[in-house]
């Protein structure tokens, strides 16, 4: 079993360094202060008696913890990140640890009165008398990703310690700037040497994941023409009537807000028009890549209907892809989803497995050569105040991690 208390510990020594990251840096890490967590896993790792260490020169911490067996087995690799969003502040976290969770209101902050409320949050009441770790309502928590860099370092000190469990050679890589989207973007696969590996970023315990969103960016132009409205007879043309033909061309219920599950959706996020000109922004999500690729030609179409109405080029499309669906790269080496799922049961976790509607890091990191499904990490209510973490998740997950190697060991003997 892992010590409760120092994984308590060592994850509050991580979340304690503020690593947040920021979008419109161009560096790798976007911010110097990711290197303060980075620096410190990999003195960590040194202590704990990996071999191998680095920290390059974008920070990317990896480590080897070698065999202990004499047959060949898959290299496999285990990722998280260190940053935090930018979108909520993760300077100077306060955590408070709540013990035998009675499931009545959490109060985080009394003078603000800010209330982690189960009425609320329903999945407050699946930790019951378990120990939870919450905020003081004035940060985030940083579970998201720093749980998953606990486990991975706890796993990795409870296999150096306890030799007699058989694992072949485990890589483990810690990254920056996950949260704007960059986590993979200079992250060296050759160099990692792994044929698989699972990020630990998933949020409440139990989760498994290995197919996501295909996703694109669309930007549509619509150019009008702006003439004195009192003298605007046959010769005006108001680009914003355009634009919300547009619009309304598309399935009104193909959206976001009436989407679940594996359903695609058309998200128009901003509109910002004048008579002369009108400027529609669309993401395109679809786990389908079929689909995915249907939708992008429904709106090219659709683009060139309107055009066709009209004397000259008065409506312009271009479409961005942004990341696809890991599913395709996984599904052809499905054993290493098998074996994940097979770790949570033996011990003692029911896998959820869904489809996320969104991306990760693992996503790229699959199509870059590296399959990677997600693991949970156990935190829940990511990217705000009333973001938490129950201790037993994470004791769970660091289980899920040394179970994982153990058994890819015995599959290959
Ligand atoms: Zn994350």
């Amino acid at each position: 079993m892992i010590n409760k208390e120092r994984i308590t510990n060592r994850f509050i020594s991580y979340i304690k360094i503020d690593t947040q990251s920021d979008p419109s840096s161009n560096s790798t890490p976007s911010t110097l202060k990711q290197w303060d967590l980075a620096k410190k896993l990999a003195e960590e790792l040194k202590e704990i008696g990996l071999q191998d260490v680095s920290i390059d020169e974008h920070a990317y911490v990896m480590a080897t913890l070698p065999s202990n067996i004499p047959h060949q087995v898959p290299v496999i690799g285990f990722v998280a990140h260190f940053d935090t969003t930018p979108d909520f502040s993760g300077t100077n976290v306060n955590p408070q640890i709540i013990e035998n969770y009675d499931g009545n209101d959490i109060v985080l902050n009394k003078e603000k009165d800010i209330i982690l409320s189960p009425e609320y949050f329903e999945d407050l009441l699946q930790y019951k008398g378990q120990t939870i770790i919450i905020t003081d309502g004035t940060t985030l928590l940083g579970a998201d990703d720093k749980a998953g860099i606990t486990e991975i370092v706890s796993a990795m000190e409870y296999l150096v310690d306890n030799p007699e469990i058989p694992h072949g050679t485990i890589r483990i890589c810690f990254t920056p700037d996950e949260e704007i989207g960059r986590g993979a973007h200079k992250f060296d696969v050759e160099k990692f040497g792994a044929e698989w590996a699972y990020t630990m970023d998933g949020s409440q315990i139990g989760e498994l994941e290995y197919e996501n969103f295909n996703a694109a960016q669309a930007v549509i132009t619509v150019e009008g023409k702006s003439v004195h409205p009192g003298y605007a007879k046959d010769k005006m043309v108001n680009s914003m009537y355009i634009a919300q033909d547009f619009i309304n061309s598309l399935p009104r219920l193909e959206t976001p807000e009436h989407t679940e599950g594996r359903q695609g959706f058309f998200h128009l996020s901003s509109i910002k028009g004048d008579v002369e000109e009108t400027k529609l922004e669309y993401i395109i999500r679809d786990h389908d890549t079929t689909h995915f690729e249907a939708r992008k030609e429904m709106m090219r179409d659709l683009v060139s209907e309107i055009c066709s109405q009209y004397e000259r080029e008065c409506i312009k499309i271009e479409i961005k892809d942004q990341y696809r669906n890991m599913r395709e790269k996984v599904e052809p080496v499905m054993h290493i989803v098998d074996l994940a799922q097979k770790a949570m049961e033996e011990v003692g976790v029911t896998p959820i497995i869904k489809p996320i509607r969104g991306g990760t890091d693992g996503a790229q990191l699959s199509f870059m050569g590296l399959p990677c499904p997600n693991i949970f990490a156990g935190g829940h209510n990511f990217h705000g105040k009333y973001e938490y973490v129950p201790v037993e998740s994470m004791q769970k997950a660091t289980e899920v991690i040394i179970k994982l190697a153990e058994l890819t060991a015995k599959k290959y003997e």
